[in-house]
């Protein structure tokens, strides 16, 4: 799909404040974020015009900043009335929309807290392109070379632009042998997640996820096993071993991105995308509609 570079749109983006031009939102080559990775991001969707758990997203955005030894300079509310204002300006009902906040160019070098924090906010519209019919066909997936690194290791939890270097290298190794996506194991050898999203398997009524001590905890991911539950599974969170996978029968990825996206193969492991996965793609599009008045 040919489409118009990030930097070349039309639209408003929110800049430290104000609501500028698309084309000038720029930071300058020496940003400590770009060179340190100094940088924590959000990936949100509006559905009819409302952003799903806003709250919990901007709440997320500021505790991956604190989680890099920043703060963020405006409040969790003035945040999410950016946000707002955002769709607003540009006119977006269902869109997907991205938050970061890096540290800025005043000085570089390793250190970074002489650096100012800023923030900005773009949305674009970006829809779910398969109809229930088309996904359910299922996401083929390669195992990644790279693997979660420990919390010792990194701020496993944040969202954070350095914990996207081995995503970007798995999903485009994948990509380039001709699948949808990678899953990664974590540094002890457990499965983790795919390069943007959680990962679900499922037997029968049971629905085992991997426990996420290494790798963010999705908002989707949370979403999805409460309501699996309401749906009359049982949800287990749990270290999960590769070879375990030859037991289920459906997998299914989450994500703010991906939504809930069935999969039909991990490296050798194959699944059957079925009921399972339909009850939760319809239970999933249900939820993310916006909760209007009961008079509506
Ligand atoms: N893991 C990674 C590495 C991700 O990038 C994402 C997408 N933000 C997720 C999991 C899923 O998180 P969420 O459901 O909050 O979008």
């Amino acid at each position: 799909m040919a489409s118009l570079a990030m930097d070349q749109r039309e639209g408003w983006i929110w800049f430290d404040g104000e609501l500028v031009p698309w084309k000038d939102a720029k930071i300058h080559v020496l940003t400590h974020g770009l060179h340190y990775a100094s940088s924590v991001f959000e990936g949100q969707r509006a559905y009819g015009g409302e952003v799903f758990k806003l709250r919990q997203h901007t709440e997320r955005l500021i505790a991956s900043g604190r989680m890099l030894d920043f703060e963020l300079p405006y409040s969790a509310h003035e945040i999410d009335a950016a946000c707002r204002l955002v769709l607003e300006k540009n006119n977006l009902v269902d869109a997907y929309m991205r938050p970061v906040a890096w540290r800025g160019s005043e000085e570089l070098s390793v250190p970074g807290r002489n650096n100012t924090v800023h923030v900005a906010i773009a949305a674009w519209v970006w829809p779910s392109y398969f109809s229930v019919e088309e996904k359910l066909k299922g996401i083929r997936l390669q195992w990644s070379k790279w693997k979660r690194p420990s919390p010792e290791t990194i701020p496993s939890a944040a969202k954070a632009a350095g914990l996207y270097m081995i995503c970007t290298l798995s999903k485009d190794a994948a990509m380039a042998d001709g699948y949808a996506d990678a899953l990664m194991l974590d540094y002890r050898g457990y499965v983790a997640e795919a390069t943007g999203a959680n990962v679900f398997f499922i037997k029968g009524r049971d629905i085992v996820t991997p426990t996420p001590d290494c790798f963010l905890n999705g908002i989707t991911r949370q979403t999805l096993i409460d309501l699996a539950r309401r749906n009359g599974f049982t949800v287990t969170e749990r270290h999960m071993q590769p070879e375990e996978l030859s037991q289920f029968d459906e997998c299914f990825l989450t994500g703010t991105a991906a939504e809930v996206t069935p999969v039909s193969e991990i490296g050798d492991y194959r699944f059957t995308p079925g009921e399972a996965c339909r009850t939760l793609i319809d239970a999933y599009a249900a939820e993310v509609q916006p909760r209007r008045a009961a008079a509506e």
